[in-house]
């Protein structure tokens, strides 16, 4: 029988039992179904008076019988003041756990799941199926609770931004693609001049020409043909 069963009166749960105290109830709570002391009303923290429906909470959450704010602040002060000594192993550890699930807004889309799927298969790289099994579920559970707390709008949005993101990644794909192919292309042709290069001293003398002229190869071996010429006309006159 659940806490909460019982502060629905939906059972005889701990008869005439304070919920805060676990004293016996007075006959004034009893005969107006209160379950527990209107003493114990009180923030456990403060000591100032607590509504009702905040005790409710308390006990489905099992919080402390306190204020919210009350308890926030006390394990604020908390944490503060009991500085534990961990070791770094499981401060890697916890960290790498966290990297699994915390999004950081400061990175992109792709760079939050790369970091996601590293940290899970560091984690998981050691665990047993049925482990790995019952984290799954909880991820499941984990997804569910995220997306109940988008309203309708923001799922529209998130589910746009996906769209978009996947967009942006294929257009990305796209353009390497195409970046690449040109590259290819590219040093294709820049083994193919390396290669007539190394030809012949002619061979190299016309790619020369058609590289500095911008000339096709005709019209640089046309020239290349009456540059002989012209010199050997002058050797001949010598
Ligand atoms: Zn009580
Ligand atoms: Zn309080």
């Amino acid at each position: 029988m659940s806490l909460l069963d019982a502060i629905l009166g939906n059972a005889n749960f701990m008869n005439n039992q304070c919920l805060i105290c676990q004293n016996p109830l007075g006959d004034i709570e009893i005969t107006l179904n209160h379950k527990w002391h209107y003493d114990c009303e009180k923030c456990q923290i403060c000591g100032n008076d607590l509504a009702g429906e905040v005790i409710a909470e308390c006990l489905t959450s099992e919080r402390e019988i306190s204020h919210k704010p009350c308890w926030d602040k006390k394990h604020e002060a908390l944490m503060a003041a009991r500085p534990v000594e961990v070791t770094q192993g499981l401060l890697d550890y916890l960290n790498n756990v966290r990297l699994m699930i915390d999004g950081d807004l400061s990175k992109t889309i792709d760079d939050n799941q790369s970091i996601a799927e590293q940290a899970q298969r560091r984690w998981m790289h050691d665990k047993s199926i049925d482990e790995i099994f019952m984290s799954l579920r909880k991820m499941q559970a984990i997804t569910a609770c995220c997306s109940i707390v988008l309203n309708e709008r923001q799922k529209k949005e998130v589910s746009l931004r996906i769209s978009t993101e996947e967009k942006r990644r294929r257009e990305a794909e796209l353009k390497s693609q195409v970046l690449s192919a040109e590259d290819f292309r590219e040093s294709e042709q820049k083994k193919l001049e390396r290669k007539r290069e190394k030809q012949t001293p002619e061979g190299k003398a016309i790619a020369q020409l058609m590289k500095t002229f911008g000339w096709n190869e005709e019209v640089a071996r046309e020239h290349l043909k009456s540059m002989k010429a012209n010199s050997q006309g002058t050797e001949s006159v010598q």
